[in-house]
């Protein structure tokens, strides 16, 4: 509906009478300009107020809608620079006088100090204020309804732009072209996505002619709520940075600061961001188009409307020089997404070659050729061409990748504090109670790192500090980290070159493969006594036995089922000689082997230590020794500790997520049941394929072990290879492990469900029948 209405203009002595009996108001009486009411401003006793004496034809509905926005306004963010209302005497949201029989509402608001900003500009940090006025604005009237703004049909609502298209013929020739031109994208591009926008009661009509500013230049008030309806919420930010820009401004800058402030409050969507610079078009064209509406119904365009009419599309102009798509990619970063969405590699072929320019000619990857994979979701991984695989390898998103609760708690935390542990962080302290509420038996004493070979390197410092001794115990083929102390103990870094005097190797509890069976007597205390000689050894040579550092799953020797009494025989030995228990949980905790929390549980020991690594922070970098106060203290005794990334706030934030996802969904018991599902599927397997030797593990750690016959158990390295490679062509990703490269490593986010098994299982089915 175009405005018609002009002005009353009662005499002022009228006024006052009514003011005086209706509202008590008395002072000095100043004329204000007004587009379709009589205004006043009336300083009195008690300050100022504008008295609104509106047209008898103006909606009453939709003026008590702006009474009642202005006092839900000033509930729901008091502090917010608007208008207060003034209510009757009688407690009425609007007053009503009567006049040579007509009937006026009244409006009384309270007087905002500032001058109207007009053609002044405003500093970049004052738009980027402006911006965040914005956004407070529309939060302050996100809870507010009424029916009044959703209703009326006003021209300037950028929902109905479209009804001005006619008018772009009444333009000259190239203005209406270009003017043709935006209604045409919004047609077919922005009023669609519209639909789908957050929308709700809006001011709609932020400009400069409607915004005070102060002494210090910025924005002091806004005014002038007539304008109000129900729509997408960006519109406020879109049409108040039409009205801002200005041909002697600087078009990016004024975008970017005012959308940088509206995303400090109210952080935009994708579709809105990519909207706003298509919806300032929109306003903008709108001047001309409704200009030219009027002067086609007599009407006369008058005041401010003339500057913004005569700016309009200069503006445009402007903006098109500047360049759309590098406005909106600012608009996009101002909005925190990236300008350009990330350059990933069009194929495969490209990015290994662009790798190997940057990052070395070896590539050391899985598969040849290797995956380019660009998301992870659950237990699936897609690569760049399309293809998704079901991943049963990664342990490291061990609640599944990208777990939205996980990955929402470390962008939380990274918004609002991520530092050191030289502060009192309750993160880090939370997340330290939690570990060590998990871990039994007195062991309260929390150190935070980054890796599992921090961990483990700095468990072994404390075990020698605390020992006095210097030797350690590791298993044959172990791995336990990249470190020079941890290399030590992790000999399946390079089997032919590891040396290490002061470490003893112990065979592993192999009952697939070892020098005792399955079907034998006692033996988890044989194959521990295996390690007495090798403790005599270390006291021998002097270096005694500061600690034995153990993987619960045995996972680089091929996930072992360790016997009955195994580990606490190892355990009892090693602190008979003086020595402490390292329990490496990197790759056994977090409740992958599904009958405890930590995998040393399932073996029944208690450690001196647990450290942890991978699975900690479901990919993000949290590593962590827990161990018994008193042996802190000692370590500490020789002086401080300190990592600077060790136990950073987001770290934290990852590991207490991980923690909450583990206990909320059952994952413990979800390791537990399906792995012993999939290992039953696994099995039944060994009837039609002989290349099949043993199934075995605990939770979702699962070892199958490849041999070329049953009896001879001759390793099925070369065929495990095959294998895994026809598997990543059945869509499934597994691993290759042990010391003669045949097992299959099948170590899945524990998330992992009886579906997601039965799918591994036909896969390797189809796969050990193609091999
Ligand atoms: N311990 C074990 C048992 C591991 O499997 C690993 C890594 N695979 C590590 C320690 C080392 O952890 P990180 O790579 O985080 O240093």
């Amino acid at each position: 509906m175009l405005n018609t209405l002009r002005p009353p203009r009662l005499p002022a002595s009228v006024l006052q009478a009514f003011a005086t009996a209706a509202y008590g108001l008395e002072g000095r009486w100043t004329p204000l300009e007004g587009e379709r009411d009589q205004n006043f401003r009336v300083e009195g006793g008690a300050g100022s107020v504008v008295f609104k004496l509106c047209h008898p034809e103006e909606g009453e509905d939709v003026l008590l809608c702006q009474a009642e926005a202005l006092e839900h306004i000033a509930l729901a963010d008091p502090s917010l620079p608007v208008p207060r209302l003034l209510r009757t005497r009688e407690r009425n949201l609007l007053g009503h006088l009567e006049h040579e029989g007509r009937r006026y509402p009244v409006m009384v608001l309270s007087w905002l100090e500032g001058r109207v900003l007009g053609e002044d500009r405003l500093t970049p940090e004052a738009l980027r204020d402006l911006g965040a006025l914005l956004a407070r604005l529309g939060l302050a009237l996100r809870g507010f309804v009424s029916g009044a703004p959703a209703a009326r049909s006003l021209v300037w609502d950028t929902r109905r732009v479209l009804g001005l298209a006619p008018q772009a013929a009444l333009l000259p020739e190239e203005d209406g072209a270009l003017a043709a031109e935006i209604l045409a994208r919004h047609r077919d591009v922005t009023a669609p996505a519209m639909r789908r926008m957050r929308s709700q009661i809006i001011h709609g009509d932020v400009h400069p002619y409607n915004a005070l500013h102060g002494r210090d230049g910025r924005v002091s008030g806004i005014i002038d709520f007539g304008d109000m309806v129900h729509g997408p919420l960006i519109l406020d930010l879109a049409n108040a940075a039409g009205d801002f820009l200005h041909p002697s401004g600087d078009a990016a800058e004024t975008l970017f600061e005012m959308v940088r402030g509206y995303q400090s409050v109210t952080p935009l969507e994708e579709a809105e961001a990519d909207a706003l610079l298509d919806l300032i078009e929109v306003r903008l064209v709108m001047t001309p188009l409704i200009d030219a509406l009027k002067s086609a119904n007599g009407i006369e365009a008058q005041g401010y409307f003339e500057s913004f009419n005569g700016r309009s599309m200069p503006m445009i102009r402007e903006l098109r020089r500047l360049g759309p798509g590098k406005l909106k990619g600012l608009v996009r970063r101002a909005a925190t997404f990236p300008s350009e969405p990330a350059r990933h590699a069009q194929t495969a072929e490209e990015a290994i070659a662009r790798r190997r320019r940057v990052m070395g000619e070896k590539l050391y990857v899985f598969y040849d050729p290797p995956l380019h994979i660009v998301r992870g979701e659950g237990v699936w991984l897609t690569a760049s061409d399309g293809r998704r695989y079901l991943d049963c390898y990664n342990n490291v998103p061990h609640v599944g990748h990208c777990h939205p609760y996980v990955t929402e708690a470390i962008a939380r935390q990274a918004r609002t504090l991520n530092t050191n542990t030289r502060y009192i962080t309750d993160q880090s302290i939370e997340y330290a109670e939690r570990l060590a509420g998990l871990s039994a038996e007195g062991l309260t004493a929390v150190v935070f790192v980054n890796s599992g070979s921090e961990a483990n390197d700095l468990a072994w410092r404390m075990a020698k500090a605390f020992t006095g001794k210097s030797g350690g115990l590791a298993m044959d083929f172990a791995y336990h980290g990249v470190s020079e102390a941890i290399d030590a103990f992790s000999p399946s870094n390079a089997p032919e070159h590891w040396h290490a005097p002061h470490i003893r190797l112990l065979p592993p509890p192999d009952t697939y493969r070892g020098p005792y069976g399955a079907d034998e007597l006692g033996l988890g205390a044989r194959y521990a006594a295996l390690a007495d000689p090798l403790i005599a050894e270390l006291e021998a040579t002097g270096h005694g036995v500061a600690a034995a550092m153990i993987d619960s799953a045995f996972m680089t020797n091929g996930i072992l089922d360790a016997p009955e009494g195994y580990l606490q025989a190892i355990v009892d030995r090693v602190h008979r000689a003086g020595g402490l228990f390292i329990a490496d949980e990197v790759q056994s905790g977090f409740g992958r082997m599904g009958t405890a929390f930590w995998g040393h549980r399932h073996h029944g020991v208690t450690p001196d230590f647990i450290t942890t690594g991978k699975p900690a922070g479901n990919g993000h970098p949290v590593g962590a020794v827990i161990t018994r106060p008193e042996i802190l203290a000692h370590f500490l005794s020789f002086g401080p500790f300190f990592s600077t990334f060790g136990g950073n706030n987001v770290a934290c934030a990852a590991g207490i997520a991980v923690l909450d996802v583990i206990r909320d969904e059952g994952l413990v018991e979800n390791a537990r049941a399906t792995g012993a599902y999939l290992r039953q599927g696994l099995s039944a397997l060994m009837v039609k394929h002989p290349l099949i030797g043993d199934v075995r593990g605990v939770g979702l750690a699962t070892g199958v072990e490849l041999v070329r016959d049953r009896k001879g158990k001759e390793p099925a390295g070369a065929e495990t290879t095959r294998l895994l490679s026809l598997l990543r062509d059945e869509g499934v990703l597994i691993g290759g492990e042990g010391k003669f490269g045949n097992v299959l490593k099948i170590r899945p986010p524990i998330v992992f469900t009886r579906g997601d098994a039965d799918i591994a299982v036909a896969a390797v089915d189809r796969a050990l029948a193609r091999l």
